[in-house]
């Protein structure tokens, strides 16, 4: 158990760096795009970060955690950063993940999409569910208008007509 101001500031510092992943979620949306962010931090610092660009870029692969290890640049090790994403990263993106050595993963919410959770875990990796009502509502919200382009990004787009 942790004591209250463990939780504090627990929560203190998950919401900063998660915050800003919904800050590049909502920069998406903006552009057009599907609203999920994500940023790379590492000694309590962001050093990536990037949002889905499926749309933006035409690019079928840039998932928002691929778009924000592409912006981190390279960092060399990963052993000591944490992956920040809106939602829980899917198999591409739990892949990479696991080739890079990143240790932790904070998700905005699961609810959406159940992601690769079990196949980080069954690699070492910590995984943390925030369970946050902000995230599932951009992705409710987002779905609701462009259900089409959502069942496109996680390749489950269905025959035309359906
Ligand atoms: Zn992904």
């Amino acid at each position: 158990m942790f004591t209250r101001n463990e939780r504090l500031l627990k929560h203190t510092l998950m919401d900063e760096f998660m915050a800003a992943a919904i800050a590049e979620a909502e920069q998406g949306l903006r552009e057009g795009g599907i609203p999920i962010g994500s940023v790379l931090v590492r000694n309590g610092q962001i050093i990536g970060r990037g949002h889905n660009q499926r749309v933006q870029r035409g690019s079928p692969i840039l998932h928002a955690e691929i778009d924000c290890l592409a912006n981190a640049g390279r960092i060399g090790r990963y052993e000591d950063t944490v992956l920040y994403s809106t939602l829980m990263p899917c198999y591409l993106c739990a892949g990479a993940v696991v080739q890079f050595g990143i240790k932790k993963v904070i998700a905005g919410e699961s609810q959406t999409f159940p992601g690769a959770r079990e196949f980080m875990e069954a690699h070492g990796v910590e995984v943390i569910d925030l369970n946050l009502e902000q995230c599932q509502q951009l992705m409710r919200d987002f779905i609701t208008q462009h259900p089409q382009l959502w069942f496109e990004d996680i390749g489950q787009l269905t025959p035309e007509g359906e």
